[in-house]
């Protein structure tokens, strides 16, 4: 079986987790969300591929879902000695060796899919991850900054520094419009037998990626089934309602689900705490969605795979 998933970061990658353990003979493909990227202390830094990348190779720091396990943080504090920031993003000195790497080889002139297989190559994730693009797409975040007025900050500083904590007046990916799929996405989405949107964030993780023109519609051509990142009216982790209240949809299993449209769904997997929603056009179940642990996580990938084999 050929699979394709559309991921963000912690909830992409652990619902990733959970769709080898259900399919261990799956051929998967997973395209990931690089508008959260960005430039630090010179470094490229890709925070969503990178946790796919340790999550399903083994080296993620399973309670806080992101970066890597064991970590120390030597050059960051040495760097804040110097008085060179930012101190709110959080980059550990094992993480600090992917981004050097990464920043070396795009200077020596490799496209980040070349970069992202390099990187793969060590860790070894059991799937194939290719970028959205190649071209550099970066999420901007319009805010009422008290005393600074009106500004687009990037996404990292909205999310991390400020913990969302300025209303968003508008969320943009910078580049999108004008940005192609990588080399592989196309290919992979249109040799797919199901393509599943795991619970990512449907705004600033799978909402970028379907931005970058031609994936939106190679993906709706096919058999697609989502996964409620949304429960009981809330995002199980993270601030997913704020992103959605900057565009104008409602935190819901439904609103989501319509946001994403039914010309682009054929299944959505909601919660048991939501059981009473219908989305016209689209076949929607029911089942517990907390990705607990693996094999909580295997059997809500179990029923996206099973409700997109019925609707094929
Ligand atoms: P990020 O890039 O690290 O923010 O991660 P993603 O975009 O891939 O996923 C974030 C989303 O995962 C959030 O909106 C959460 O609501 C969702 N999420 C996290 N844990 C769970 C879970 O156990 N079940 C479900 N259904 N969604 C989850
Ligand atoms: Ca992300």
């Amino acid at each position: 079986m050929r699979i394709v998933a559309l991921a963000g970061g912690i909830g992409g990658a652990r619902f990733l987790r959970g769709l080898q353990a259900a399919e261990p003979a799956a051929e998967i493909t997973v395209i990931g969300n690089t508008g959260d990227d960005i430039s630090l202390f010179g470094l490229r830094v890709c925070p969503d591929l990178d946790t796919v990348m340790y999550t399903l190779g083994g080296g993620i720091n399973e309670e806080q879902g992101w970066g890597r396990e064991g970590e120390a943080f030597t050059v960051k504090e040495e760097l804040a000695a110097y008085g060179v920031g930012p101190s709110w993003f959080g980059l550990g000195d094992r993480d600090f060796a992917t981004h050097i790497v990464r920043t070396q080889m795009l200077a020596a002139g490799y496209p980040l899919s070349a970069v992202t297989e390099a990187l793969c190559d060590r860790w070894k994730p059991g799937v194939r991850l290719i970028p959205m693009s190649d071209d550099q797409v970066e999420t901007h975040v319009v805010v009422d900054d008290p005393g600074h007025g009106r500004r687009a900050i990037h996404f990292q500083e909205w999310w991390v520094r400020l913990r969302a904590s300025l209303p968003a007046v508008a969320i943009t990916p910078i580049g999108a419009d004008e940005a192609k799929p990588a080399p592989g996405v196309l290919e992979a989405v249109e040799a797919a037998d199901v393509v599943l949107l795991p619970p990512s964030n449907p705004v600033v993780s799978v909402g970028t990626i379907l931005a970058v023109p031609g994936i939106r519609a190679a993906v709706a051509a096919k058999t697609v089934v989502g996964v409620s990142p949304i429960i009981g009216g809330a995002p199980v982790r993270g601030m997913a309602d704020a992103c959605l209240t900057a565009i104008g949809v409602e935190t819901s299993a439904q609103a989501v689900a319509e946001h994403y449209g039914a010309d682009l769904l054929d299944g959505w997997l909601v919660d048991e705490a939501d059981a009473g929603v219908r989305v016209e056009g689209v076949e929607v179940r029911s089942r517990p969605l907390l990705m607990s642990d693996t094999d909580a996580t295997a059997a809500i990938a179990r029923a996206a795979l099973d409700l997109a084999g019925e609707l094929s």
